[in-house]
């Protein structure tokens, strides 16, 4: 059974599949390729130019050696960084270097299991090192998200390992650069590796990629315990591997956390305050080519201007075509909103 709706000039169509609808979509913009063959990309980031947003950065991971790559927001690539094989990012504003305020940019480097650090040069729209030293981060180093704790003033970076174990690193600075130490360490049973922070609700989002989607209280010095907001079973709505998680969050405290249902191809959608589910959706073929097999996502909800006025999503896609190599797709993230008929 098919069902067409013309929405936002949009083409949206459902389609059902067992007993599942299945919202599909299709991309509005995408990234240059990696030139690099095989599964390269993995996790994007976006950073938001203070003053003009049409300014801001797409920062996508190129986990085979390629480093980082930054692009603007129509997609062309604007710097390479090839600092190793670099596996998630995420990035966090207006660290207090000195007297000055930085943007800061963190990754997981799987070249020699160390956080590779950056900050943002708004001006010329570029990364620059700014570790002070090679930051060891922990054996076979995997996934990697970002904490601010506002409350306290402090940056912290979680990194996780392929054998399940995650690291909270606090941020500090030294001199003009920036150092990190283990503040905490826990187990979660399995490997690990999207990740993303809540800010505001101190929460730890993690994806345990055979198993569920879990929320950990992000303080440092916060008990181990753990909540099932998701999971892999014939109840859940996730099918293996739990990929990229990331969050639209709204002016009023609302929002949602979406995640890369890997098995399946879908990108399921939850409640920021309840964690209830609200239903899922996929890329499908249009003027850009759909996604599958995505590993990172990242979601902002900053307006930029008249292209993105509920701001956007960013999906790793697998098989770009009809290139056969691997970029990021970008799509209008209210259009899933307004089929799901979610406020945004
Ligand atoms: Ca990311
Ligand atoms: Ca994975
Ligand atoms: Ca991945
Ligand atoms: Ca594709
Ligand atoms: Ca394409």
């Amino acid at each position: 059974m098919w069902r067409t709706l013309l929405l936002t000039g949009t083409l949206l169509f459902f389609t059902a599949c067992a007993n599942h609808q299945t919202l599909k979509v299709t991309a509005d913009a995408e990234t240059d390729v990696i030139m690099h063959e095989g599964d390269v990309a993995d996790d994007p980031a976006v950073w938001i130019h203070p003053s003009d947003p049409y300014k801001s950065l797409i920062i996508g991971t190129h986990k085979k050696g390629g480093g980082l790559e930054v692009y603007n927001l129509e997609g062309k690539r604007l710097q390479t960084l090839e600092d190793g094989k670099f596996n998630n990012v995420d990035l966090r504003y207006g660290m207090k270097i000195g007297d000055k305020r930085v943007d800061i940019v963190a990754a997981s480097n799987r070249s020699d299991d160390t956080l590779a650090l950056y900050g943002v040069d708004a001006q010329k729209r570029r990364l620059y090192p700014i570790a002070a030293k090679s930051i060891p981060t922990l054996a076979k180093s995997y996934g990697l998200c970002m904490y601010y704790d506002a409350k306290n003033a402090n940056y912290y970076v979680f990194v996780n390992s392929k054998e399940g174990a995650f690291v909270q690193m606090q941020l500090f600075a030294n001199g003009d650069k920036v150092d990190a130490k283990i503040v905490r360490r826990f187990e979660v049973g399995s490997q690990t590796e999207g990740c993303v922070v809540d800010d505001e609700e101190q929460a730890l989002y993690i994806g345990e990629e055979d198993v569920a989607i879990w929320r950990y209280d992000a303080a440092f010095d916060a008990p181990n315990l753990r909540t099932s907001i998701d999971t892999t079973t014939k109840t859940g709505h996730l099918v293996s591997d739990v990929e990229g998680l990331a969050l639209y969050l709204r002016d009023n405290g609302e929002g949602y956390l979406i995640a890369s249902s890997q098995g399946n191809n879908r990108y399921t959608l939850y409640d920021r305050k309840s964690g209830n589910y609200l239903g899922a959706f996929e890329i499908a073929d249009g003027v850009i080519d759909g996604t599958n097999d995505t590993d990172g996502i990242e979601v902002v909800a900053s307006p930029i201007g008249k292209i993105y006025p509920y701001g956007f999503m960013v999906i790793q896609d697998g098989h770009d075509e009809p290139s056969k190599m691997q970029n990021f797709k970008i799509l209008r993230i209210e259009k899933v909103f307004n089929a799901l008929g979610l406020d945004y």
